[in-house]
């Protein structure tokens, strides 16, 4: 009788049995939950808010029909935070991580409500509340080197942007060929990823050309590893965008993200605040970087060159012979990436006006004055957003490479960081 006895008393001491126990102790699963159905409700306040979502479509459902008021769901969001705080630590790496990740997500939750309430905040204070990590500008002088070296790739007569844009325009893909070149650089993005990292195997996206728009391309996770990539046609899609569209959107960029925490942490460990993605977090400063240095990381310079002028040129009927120095130039202007975020910077805290900051993407980002205006239009719309692009491809760059001197190891580095709760404090520590 005694033996069988203490188990359960030692059961009651553990657990709080009924009698004593007041509520059942907080969780972080239980902290999820709310804050999924916090983000969703804020979706319905701000459009543009929830970049994609696949969890119980009962909770979407209860969003639209009561969502609460914005100043609420800040509130909410903080007290979700001291919730958080207040967890007992936990020993598992991982869901340290997660609890960090979380905590990210929720400071972001309450700087995008704050902003939507009518809160002004500078640039850098902006960036470090959504996406966690402050970002260091450059001066524009700091570019100016770049420039000259650009200078001497495309030499002439006239501004360096006009001659640098008439260059590029010579390598627009047909409007007829469009959607096999595209396809055809989408699968080998595909190709190289799946080479490296293993995907669920019903994977697929649907590929649509849309007009009207402040973006090139935009992937829209629709979960089952399924995604809509769409593509841009306001502006003539150059050939290089076949490669670097693939793997930004698709592979491994963030098709294989968006499916990769989908299948491991929403599914495979129930981890719910995966089956949304607030588009202003911490997430997208992980899923821009990742999208943009996978490109590099599936297409080594000398590789993106021979896939594009024995393959994509002949596709698109352009000459093959003169694919080398389009590939050149196009790496020295990746150089400039940069001073897109001291212009978003200038123009945001009203430093400069609209003209100067459409000038100024003309000669740092060696753009017509269209594309200038479709940059500007997108840091009108998207703010602080810009800094993940640049910013979140040094970041990711720096911690891949840092991991292992040879390719196989690099895609390991980066498997983890778009399969795991990663934030961007992670990729700081190296
Ligand atoms: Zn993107």
């Amino acid at each position: 009788m005694f033996k069988r006895l203490l188990p359960v008393l030692a059961a009651c001491l553990l657990t709080a049995c009924a009698g004593t126990a007041k509520a059942a102790p907080d969780t972080l699963d239980a902290i999820a939950v709310d804050f999924v159905k916090l983000t969703l409700e804020a979706g319905v306040r701000e459009d543009g808010y929830v970049d994609a979502y696949y969890g119980p479509p009962e909770w979407q459902e209860a969003a639209k029909a009561a969502p609460r008021e914005q100043a609420k769901l800040r509130a909410d969001a903080r007290a979700l935070s001291a919730r958080l705080a207040a967890l007992p630590l936990s020993r598992d790496p991982l869901v340290q991580r997660r609890r960090a990740f979380m905590a990210g997500q929720l400071k972001a939750a309450d700087t995008r409500l704050s902003m939507a309430l009518g809160e002004k905040f500078k640039f850098a204070d902006e960036a470090e509340g959504l996406f966690g990590v402050r970002p260091q500008l450059k001066p524009l002088s700091a570019y100016d080197p770049v420039l000259a070296r650009i200078e001497a790739l495309v030499p002439g007569d006239g501004p360096l942007s006009e001659r640098v844009d008439a260059f590029l325009n010579r390598y627009v893909i047909p409007a007829d060929k469009l959607e096999p070149v595209m396809r055809a650089g989408i699968a080998e993005c595909r190709k190289r990823t799946a080479a490296h990292i293993a995907m669920p195997a019903s994977e697929q996206f649907t590929l649509e050309f849309v007009t009207g728009k402040s973006w090139s391309a935009y992937n829209w996770y629709k979960g089952n590893a399924t995604s809509l990539i769409q593509i841009n046609t306001d502006l003539p899609t150059r050939i290089s965008w076949a490669i670097d569209l693939g793997c930004h959107e698709g592979y491994p960029g963030h098709h294989a993200l968006n499916m990769l925490l989908e299948q491991k942490l929403a599914k495979g460990r129930g981890w719910v605040e995966f089956t949304v993605y607030p588009l202003y977090s911490p997430q997208s400063l992980i899923a821009e970087g990742t999208a943009n240095y996978g490109i590099d990381l599936a297409f080594p310079l000398a590789e993106k060159l021979t896939f594009e002028r024995d393959v994509l040129f002949p596709l698109a009927g352009l000459d093959p012979a003169t694919a080398e120095r389009q590939v050149v130039l196009d790496a020295a202007r990746e150089d400039l990436a940069g001073a897109r975020l001291t212009i978003a910077q200038l123009y945001l805290d009203g430093e400069i006006d609209r003209e100067t900051a459409i000038g100024l993407a003309q000669k740092y980002q060696l753009t017509s004055r269209a594309r200038a205006e479709q940059s500007i239009s997108f840091t009108e719309n998207y703010r602080s957003y810009v800094i993940n692009y640049g910013l979140g491809q040094d970041m990711a760059q720096a911690y891949v490479e840092a991991a292992a001197p040879d390719q196989d190891g690099r895609w390991k580095a980066f498997e983890r960081l778009i399969s795991e709760p990663t934030q961007p404090a992670d990729l700081l520590k190296r």
